[in-house]
C-alpha cells in the first residue's frame, strides 16, 4: 500500500490484484451531471434504436434486483436514455428499464463485440451488435448496481427529490436550497437538493458564484441566490459542452473528477486563476472541498476547530453516508407501502446510527482499511443488501 499525496486529490490508492500484479487505481470522484450528460448523448448515437443482444453478468452483486429477471433485457430494442440524479436510465421496450448508477468508481466503456469481460474490475457487458458496453468498477469494494425495473411508475425510487439545475426555475432552485438550513457545499451536494451535482462540480459554482461553501443557505441575500442559480448553470453548461467536445463522435474514456481546466477544485496551493491566492482545501473523512480565501470567503482560512465542529454538524462523514444518500431503496425490494411516517423515520434514524457507527470504524488508519478490503475483496452479501433495502 502506498500512500500518494498529490494536489490533485486524494491520498488513498486502491490495491487490486490483476494477473498477479498489484496494481494501485487513482481514486476517482462520482461521475456528476456533465459526465453522465455526454455518457448519455454517446450512447443516444451508438445503441439509441439497437437491440440489446445479450447482458452478460461477471459480478451477480452488481445486480440489485431480480424481478423482473435480467434476462428480459435481451433482444429488447433501446428506445431512449435518461438521466436519474447521477444514475443513467435505460430504456428499452415493453417499458422495461435498465438503471445503472456508477457510483464513485464505476464506467462505461465502448469495445467490440463480444470483448471478455476483465477479471476484478468488470462488473457486466451489454452486447449489441455493433459492440459491447463494459461496465467496470476499478475498486476492491464494489458499490456501482444495476436495477432491472417494469413500468414508469417503478422507476420513482430512484428519484431522490433534488430540483434540476439546468431545467427549475430560480424560485424552484431557492426553495430548494433554503428548505432546511445548511451550508452551501453541503447543500449543493445533497441529492434530496439539487440533481447531479457533486464535489467537483459544487467546488467550481461556489468559485464562480464568489461563496463560501461554508455559508448557511438561508443566511444568502437575494443577489447571492441569484448569483448561485446562474453560476450552477454557467458552470454546468459550459462543463457539458467542454466534455462533448472533447469526446467528439468517440465515447468518453477519461471520466474524471480532476480537469486541468477546473477553476479550484483539484487545485490545493496552487494560485487562483483571478487573484493568484493558493487555493485552500478542507477535508472531511472522504470528502473535500476546495475554495478562494479571497475569492470565496473575504479573506478567511476555513481551518478553526470551530469551523471543523460546524461541518461535522452537518457534513457526510464517510464514502458510507455518501452511499446512504445515494442508495435508492426499491419499491420491487421493499415493500414501504403502508408504512407509517414514523416508521420510516424510525428506520432512517436506525440507519443514520449505523452509517455513524461505520464512520467511526473507518476512522481507523486507512492501511487497516485498505488492509480488511484486501482481504476480503468481495463483501458479505448482508452488507450489500443492505444498500438496496
Ligand atoms: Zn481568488
Amino acid at each position: 500500500m502506498t500512500k500518494k499525496s498529490s494536489a490533485r486529490g486524494p491520498d488513498l490508492v486502491l490495491q487490486d490484484e490483476r494477473g498477479g500484479k498489484t496494481v494501485y487505481f487513482r481514486p476517482c470522484r462520482m461521475p456528476e451531471l456533465p459526465d453522465i450528460t455526454v455518457y448519455i448523448e454517446r450512447l443516444e448515437a451508438l445503441v439509441g434504436g439497437k437491440r440489446l443482444e445479450k447482458v452478460r453478468l461477471s459480478s451477480p452483486f452488481v445486480l440489485r434486483t431480480f424481478d423482473p429477471p435480467i434476462r428480459e433485457a435481451e433482444t429488447k430494442r433501446v428506445t431512449g436514455f435518461r438521466r436519474m440524479g447521477k444514475r443513467i436510465v435505460f430504456e428499452l421496450e415493453a417499458e422495461l428499464f435498465l438503471v445503472i448508477h456508477l457510483m464513485i468508481s464505476g464506467r462505461l466503456r465502448w469495445r467490440e463485440r463480444g470483448v471478455v469481460i476483465q477479471r476484478k474490475i468488470g462488473l457486466a457487458a451489454f452486447d449489441f451488435s455493433e459492440g459491447s458496453l463494459l461496465f467496470t468498477e476499478a475498486a476492491s469494494k464494489k458499490r456501482a448496481s444495476i436495477f432491472v425495473v417494469k413500468g414508469e411508475k417503478a422507476l420513482a425510487p430512484f428519484e431522490r427529490g433534488g430540483v434540476e439545475p439546468l431545467e427549475s426555475t430560480r424560485t424552484q432552485f431557492t426553495e430548494a436550497l433554503q428548505r432546511e438550513n445548511r451550508t452551501l457545499k453541503r447543500a449543493m451536494t445533497d441529492p434530496r437538493i439539487l440533481s447531479g451535482v457533486g464535489n467537483a462540480y459544487s467546488d467550481e459554482i461556489l468559485f464562480h458564484a464568489q461563496l463560501s461553501p461554508v455559508k448557511r443557505t438561508r443566511q444568502l441575500r437575494d443577489d447571492e441566490l441569484g448569483r448561485l442559480f446562474e453560476s450552477t448553470r454557467t458552470v454546468l453548461e459550459q462543463w457539458t459542452d467542454r466534455l462533448r467536445n472533447e469526446v467528439g463522435d468517440g465515447f468518453p474514456e477519461k471520466v474524471t473528477a480532476f480537469h486541468d481546466e477546473m477553476a479550484v477544485h483539484g487545485r490545493y496551493k496552487k494560485p487562483c486563476r483571478v487573484c493568484r491566492t493558493a487555493i485552500q482545501r478542507i477535508r472531511l473523512a472522504s470528502n473535500e472541498f476546495n475554495y478562494c480565501p479571497r475569492c470565496q470567503t473575504g479573506g478567511k482560512l476555513l481551518a478553526d476547530r470551530s469551523l471543523s465542529r460546524l461541518l461535522k454538524s452537518d457534513w457526510p462523514k464517510s464514502i458510507e453516508e455518501l452511499e446512504e444518500l445515494e442508495a435508492t431503496r426499491p419499491a420491487v425490494a421493499a415493500p414501504t407501502k403502508g408504512r407509517g411516517k414514523q416508521a420510516a423515520a424510525k428506520s432512517r434514524a436506525t440507519k443514520e446510527t449505523r452509517t455513524k457507527n461505520r464512520a467511526v470504524e473507518q476512522t481507523g488508519t486507512k492501511k487497516s482499511a485498505a488492509k480488511k478490503r484486501a482481504a476480503k475483496p468481495s463483501a458479505p452479501r448482508a452488507s450489500r443488501k443492505r444498500a438496496t433495502t
